[in-house]
């Protein structure tokens, strides 16, 4: 009797923490808001009373790190749910050079099959195939194989990297509709619906958004160099049958948010015997920060409406009674127009000699040594530039070396290395805030895909000259664009701010250890973080 009340208190008292662990969700709800920097995370939370708000009543990490170089959407997207950095997942860029193609385009796109006939990096067959590693709901599956995963997004390469390799359903925004290239899961009645509301919706008009005193506070017009309209000022008008612009609005997350809403309800998810995953990546903060910069009237209204629409979302699943637990990051940070940072004490804010772009550089070159073709390939002055192979060995090398000089001379670059270097160098670990220029691409670094060197311009350098489509961007090594808010939230109020640095890589680990999902220890490059609710980090 005695020895039983003993072993009955041990239980009781052993650990007081696992006494206290909510129940695995049912439902695990991972969002990523594209380029939602944590700059912007900070500057807004004191005025959020919705969404952002209820996340940030949970456990909110200030100091996420997107920690590799190549600081875009598919890299980004793709160390979400797979615990891994580029050099791991294969994902170095948006688009990289594979001078190896079978077709003429020689650009490949990171979420596409290269190898289909008739297609090109702008006309591509959506497909997982370049993604390394397998993700967070494949994992799930081999552990409960009734686990389902469901991937939503204004982007497909978000949707691919967030949703895997076998996914069950995956949907993004074409250009016109949500899509998949899933052609053996059945079509959800969902999906007609929200296209055909969405279709309704851009065929009308749009009036100007209601502001409020703070946004207006921002609205001022910026005249933009090269070419571009001023910015600043917008309120999201739009007239009848403008996709593009609808793209660049608060409407367009509302519809991939309601999308994602009726899955809920017509899957279940959530509602059957194994954890579901629910990924979902919303764009357009990032079309909005391409389009206007980061601190006009126009951004402030955008984040004030993602945050109405992100409260609808979660109250939507409250009346669902669905267990379920959320986490919320950005795929990379970003950084305002320098026309308007200059403006605010950012004295260096310029943008790039147009000179620099590959293909200029390259024309230059090889007129000075005398030889032929484009010399350069790449898309911008950040990032990998690869030598055109078509030049025989000896002359390929005279232009490496002659590029990566040009460059290093240029006053607005930073530093310049060659793969050889940055392939010797192992991958970096501990505190992302201080890694070198060369560890940071080291961790964005895949040989076969890499450049064959990588040029970083100075920081508050913005890499694009003619602003006629775009008027800012990010992809720079620095950590406006690294640095990004990750919010864990699980029915709580914990309120914990946590200022360590910690990575997008730790999302996995996190996650898996909250729903009891084994990982192999070294398996992967994040650490479990032991702050969320529910947690139970392996030791
Ligand atoms: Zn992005």
């Amino acid at each position: 009797m005695r020895k039983f009340i003993f072993a009955a208190a041990a239980a009781l008292f052993a650990s007081p923490s696992a006494a206290q662990t909510p129940a695995p969700p049912k439902l695990l709800v991972v969002i990523s808001v594209d380029q939602f920097s944590a700059n912007l995370f900070d500057e807004y939370r004191p005025r959020w009373t919705a969404g952002f708000a209820r996340l940030a009543s949970g456990t909110v990490f200030r100091n996420g790190y997107q920690s590799h170089a190549a600081t875009e959407t598919c890299p980004g997207h793709s160390t979400l749910l797979t615990g891994d950095h580029p050099a791991r997942t294969g994902i170095i860029a948006n688009n990289w050079i594979d001078q190896s193609v079978s077709r003429s385009d020689v650009s490949v796109y990171c979420a596409e099959d290269e190898s289909v006939p008739g297609t090109s990096s702008i006309a591509y067959k959506v497909s997982p195939k370049h993604l390394l590693v397998p993700t967070l709901g494949e994992l799930m599956k081999k552990q409960w194989p009734a686990s389902r995963t469901v991937a939503v997004a204004g982007k497909d390469r978000a949707a691919i990297m967030m949703g895997g390799h076998t996914p069950d359903q995956r949907w993004y925004w074409t250009g016109t509709k949500y899509d998949t290239d899933l052609t053996g899961a059945p079509v959800p009645q969902s999906v007609p619906k929200v296209n055909a509301a969405v279709a309704a919706a851009i065929a009308g008009p749009l009036p100007a958004l209601e502001t409020t005193p703070f946004c207006q506070s921002k609205g001022r017009e910026i005249p933009l160099e090269g070419g571009g309209k001023p910015v600043g000022g917008g309120r999201f008008a739009r007239i009848a049958g403008d996709a593009n612009a609808f793209r660049a609005s608060p409407e367009f997350d509302g519809d991939t948010l309601a999308l994602a809403a009726a899955l809920v309800d017509e899957l279940k998810l959530g509602r059957g015997g194994a954890p579901d995953l629910l990924a979902i990546s919303l764009s357009a903060t990032d079309y909005v920060g391409h389009a206007y910069g980061t601190e006009g009237e126009e951004m402030c209204l955008q984040l004030t409406e993602l945050d109405r629409e992100l409260g609808d979302f979660f109250e939507t699943l409250d009346s669902r009674g669905i267990s379920y637990s959320v986490v919320l990051t950005a795929d990379h940070g970003g950084k305002d127009i320098p026309e308007r940072e200059r403006l605010a004490g950012v004295p260096n804010a310029a943008r790039v000699n147009p000179a620099l772009a590959p293909a200029t550089m390259g024309k230059a070159l090889v007129a000075k040594l005398g030889l032929t073709g484009p010399g350069l390939l790449g898309g911008w002055a950040q990032g990998d530039i690869y030598v055109d192979k078509k030049l025989k060995p000896a002359d390929q090398a005279r232009l490496l070396s002659t590029a990566v000089a040009a460059y290093k001379a240029d006053p607005q670059v930073e530093a310049v290395f060659t793969a050889k270097q940055i392939a010797k160098v192992p991958l970096p670990t501990g505190n992302p805030v201080n890694w070198t220029l060369l560890q940071r691409e080291r961790a964005s670094f895949y040989p076969g895909r890499s450049g064959d060197f990588v040029v970083f311009l100075k920081k508050d350098i913005t890499p694009i000259s003619d602003t006629t489509r775009t008027a800012a961007t990010h992809g720079s090594p620095y950590d406006y664009d690294r640095r990004v808010p990750i919010l864990f939230w699980r029915g709580d109020a914990s309120g914990t701010t946590v200022e360590r640095p910690v990575e997008t890589t730790d999302i996995l680990p996190t996650i898996a250890s909250i729903i009891g999902l084994p990982i192999q220890p070294g398996s992967i490059d994040g650490h479990c973080l032991p702050e969320p609710s529910g947690t139970a980090c392996q030791r």
